[in-house]
C-alpha cells in the first residue's frame, strides 16, 4: 500500500489521517501488508518540474516494490495519481480520501478509483458562527489565497454566493503581520473563520494550527474552524472534519481491493466525517452557552467540574461530614439523655432531701415544742394578768399597753419558730441562685440554737470576712449543715460536758469556699472515715445512715466536695467546699 499526501504529513490533520489508516490496516490486514507512504507537500512546492520530478522519483523508488493499492489523500493528490496512472500504476487501483463532492463531480476519477467524499461547507461555517455570535453581521475569512487551498477551496463559489445579511472579509493570502492587525480590530457582531495558514508571506513555512495559535491570540472575536485539528489551538469550534474518520474510511476501502474485491464494486460514497465540535475553553472566554450550540455538538476540552476533578477528595470530605453529622446527633442525643438524667436525680434527691428533712424535723420536734411552749406560756401568763388588772376598779391602761406588746413580741417569736419549721419541711425543686454562703450558714445555725442549748450543746460559729459568694440551692445546702451539726450533736450525746460545736467559712484564693464543722466528740475510727458518706452506713440504734449520703450527694450536684478528718485534739471535723461563683 502506497500513501500519498498531498500535504507535509508531519501537520497534525494529515498525521492523524495516516495514523488512523495505519492502525487500521494493522488491526484488519489480512496478509502481511507494508505500508509506504510520501508526502507531496503542495501546500508548500507546485508547479510542472517539481511534480514532474517528484513522478518520476517515485518511478525510480519503487520499481522493484510492487504497489497493491495506492492511497491518494487528499484531492491534489488525486489529481496527480489519476495523471501519472498510466505511466506509473497502470492496473493498480486507487483509493481517495479527503476529496470534496465538487471535486469529485469535477474529476470524475474513473472505475479503477474508490474512496470517500468529504462535505465541508461554507455556509455550516456561517451557521457555527450564528451559534456562537447571535447577531451576527459578518465574517473575516481567514487563510490561503483561494489558489492556494487545498481542502477549502471549493468554498469559493459559495463565499461569493453569501447572502447580504452577512458580509465577508476576507483576509486570504495575507502576510501574517497583517493577518494579526486585521483580527485584533474586527467590528463587534462578527466572528473568524479560519481556514489554515501555511505561509507567513515572507517565505516561512508553519504548520496551520502553530499559525492559529498566533491569530487566537490577537484576535478580538471568536474564531470558527473546520478541522477538528484547529480545536485545541485556538477554534471556539464549529463543523469539522474529522482525520480519523477520513483515514479509517480509506484504510477499510483499500483492506477490501488487497483482499481482492473489485474497486467498481466499491463505489465512492459521502462519508461521515463532519461533525459539530466545540472547544469549551473558549466558549467560556467568549461567553457561548451550551445550549445555543447546534444540536449534536461535541464539547472538548472542559475543565473537570470540582467534583469530577477532587472526587476522590469530595468523597472523603462528604463521608467524613455525614460522620461528623452523625456523632453530633448522636453527641446531641447523649446530651439530651443525660440532661433528662440529672433533672430525674435531682427530682429523686429532692424527694430523698424532703424525707431526711422530715426525718431531722421529726428528731428535733421536742426542741421545737419547747421552743413554742416558751412564747405559748408567756402568752397565757401575760393574758391572765391584763385580765385581773381590767377587773380593778381603775386599770392602770399604760401597763395593760405594755403586756399587750408582750403578747404580741411572743406570739411573733412563735410564729418565728413555726415560719422556720415550715421552711425546712418545704418541698422545693432543686434550684440555684447566687447566695451568701455566710449568710445560709448562719440562718442554719440559728434554726439549730435552741436545739444546741437543750441538749448542752456550745454552738460557735466564725464567718470569714470576705463574703463567699457561690451558685447553690440554698434550702439544700442549709439541710447540709444541719445534718452535719445535729450528727455532731449525736456523736457527743454520751459526753458529760465540753459539748462544742464549731462552725467555720473560708474563702479559699478565688477558687472556692469552705465551710467546716467541728466538734469535741470521740471522732470518726480511722478506717472509717470514708464509709460515712455511704448509704445506710450508721452505727446509731435508731440510724437509718443517709444523712451523710444526701449530704454528698447535695455537695456533687453543686460540684463540690465533702470529706471528714479527725482532729488531732480529738473530735470530727467535716469540710465541705464549694466552687465561687464566677
Ligand atoms: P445516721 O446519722 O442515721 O447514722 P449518717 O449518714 O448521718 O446516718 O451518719 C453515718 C454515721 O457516720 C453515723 O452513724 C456515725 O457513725 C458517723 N458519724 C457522722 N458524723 C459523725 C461525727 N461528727 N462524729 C463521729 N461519727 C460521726
Amino acid at each position: 500500500m502506497l500513501v500519498l499526501d498531498q500535504s507535509d504529513r508531519r501537520g497534525l490533520f494529515y498525521y492523524q489521517i495516516f495514523a488512523a489508516l495505519r492502525t487500521e490496516v494493522n488491526a484488519h490486514a489480512h496478509a502481511p501488508t507494508t505500508v509506504y507512504s510520501e508526502s507531496l507537500d503542495l501546500s508548500r512546492f507546485g508547479g510542472e518540474a517539481y511534480e514532474e520530478s517528484f513522478r518520476q522519483f517515485l518511478e525510480t523508488k519503487y520499481r522493484d516494490r510492487p504497489i497493491g493499492v495506492v492511497v491518494a489523500v487528499g484531492t491534489a493528490a488525486l489529481e496527480l495519481v489519476l495523471r501519472w496512472r498510466s505511466r506509473l500504476w497502470a492496473d493498480v487501483p486507487v483509493v481517495f480520501a479527503l476529496v470534496e463532492e465538487t471535486d469529485f463531480a469535477r474529476l470524475r476519477p474513473p472505475s479503477m478509483a474508490t474512496g470517500g467524499i468529504t462535505s465541508t461547507k461554507f455556509a455550516d461555517a456561517i451557521k457555527a458562527a450564528r451559534a456562537i455570535v447571535p447577531h451576527l453581521t459578518a465574517v473575516a475569512l481567514v487563510g490561503e489565497d483561494w489558489g492556494r487551498q487545498l481542502v477549502f477551496r471549493n468554498w469559493k463559489d459559495e463565499v461569493a454566493a453569501v447572502g447580504t445579511d452577512v458580509r465577508v472579509i476576507e483576509i486570504l493570502g495575507r502576510p501574517m503581520k497583517e493577518v494579526l492587525e486585521r483580527v485584533a480590530a474586527l467590528p463587534e457582531n462578527s466572528a473568524i473563520v479560519y481556514s489554515g495558514l501555511y505561509s507567513d508571506g515572507s517565505g516561512n513555512y508553519q504548520p496551520p494550527a502553530e499559525a492559529l495559535r498566533l491569530v487566537a491570540a490577537k484576535a478580538n472575536r471568536p474564531i470558527v474552524v473546520a478541522s477538528e485539528t484547529f480545536i485545541e489551538p485556538g477554534g471556539v469550534g464549529g463543523f469539522v472534519l474529522l482525520p480519523t474518520q477520513i483515514g479509517m474510511d480509506a484504510a477499510r476501502r483499500a483492506l477490501r481491493i488487497l483482499d481482492g474485491e473489485a474497486p467498481e464494486n466499491l463505489p465512492a460514497s459521502v462519508i461521515d466525517a463532519v461533525q459539530p465540535v466545540f472547544n469549551w475553553q473558549q466558549m467560556q472566554h467568549w461567553g457561548v452557552s451550551e445550549s445555543s450550540l447546534p444540536p449534536g455538538s461535541r464539547i472538548e476540552l472542559r475543565e473537570p467540574s470540582f467534583l469530577e476533578k477532587y472526587r476522590w477528595r469530595s468523597v472523603v470530605l462528604v463521608a467524613a461530614l455525614l460522620f461528623q453529622a452523625t456523632l453530633i446527633s448522636f453527641l446531641l442525643h447523649e446530651r439530651h439523655m443525660r440532661r433528662m438524667a440529672e433533672v430525674e436525680a435531682r427530682n429523686r434527691l429532692s424527694q430523698l432531701a424532703h424525707v431526711n428533712r422530715q426525718a431531722t424535723a421529726g428528731e428535733l420536734s421536742s426542741s421545737i415544742a419547747h421552743e413554742l411552749n416558751q412564747p405559748l406560756g408567756s402568752i397565757l401568763t401575760n393574758a391572765e394578768t391584763a385580765e385581773l388588772m381590767l377587773g380593778a376598779a381603775k386599770p392602770d391602761l399604760g401597763e395593760v399597753r405594755e403586756i399587750i406588746s408582750d403578747i404580741k413580741r411572743d406570739d411573733l417569736r412563735a410564729s418565728e419558730v413555726i415560719r422556720r419549721m415550715r421552711s425546712l419541711l418545704k418541698r422545693a425543686p432543686f434550684e440555684t441562685k447566687e447566695i451568701d454562703l455566710n449568710q445560709i450558714v448562719r440562718e442554719a445555725f440559728d434554726f439549730l440554737g435552741l436545739q444546741a442549748s437543750a441538749r448542752n450543746v456550745a454552738l460557735y460559729l466564725q464567718t470569714s470576712p470576705q463574703v463567699p459568694r457561690v451558685r447553690g440551692d440554698p434550702v439544700q445546702l442549709q439541710q447540709v449543715i444541719i445534718n452535719l451539726v445535729v450528727n455532731s450533736m449525736d456523736a457527743m450525746a454520751k459526753m458529760p460536758y465540753g459539748r462544742t460545736i464549731i462552725g467555720r467559712t473560708e474563702v479559699n484564693g478565688d477558687a472556692s469556699a469552705v465551710i467546716s464543722i467541728s466538734d469535741s466528740g470521740p471522732g470518726i475510727p480511722q478506717d472509717r472515715l470514708n464509709d460515712v458518706f455511704d448509704p445506710f452506713f450508721t452505727t446509731k440504734e435508731q440510724g437509718m445512715g443517709i444523712g451523710l449520703s444526701i449530704a454528698r450527694t447535695i455537695v456533687l450536684a453543686h460540684s463540690g466536695q465533702i470529706w471528714a478528718e479527725n482532729q488531732p485534739g480529738g473530735g470530727a471535723v467535716f469540710h465541705l467546699s464549694l466552687p465561687l461563683a464566677a
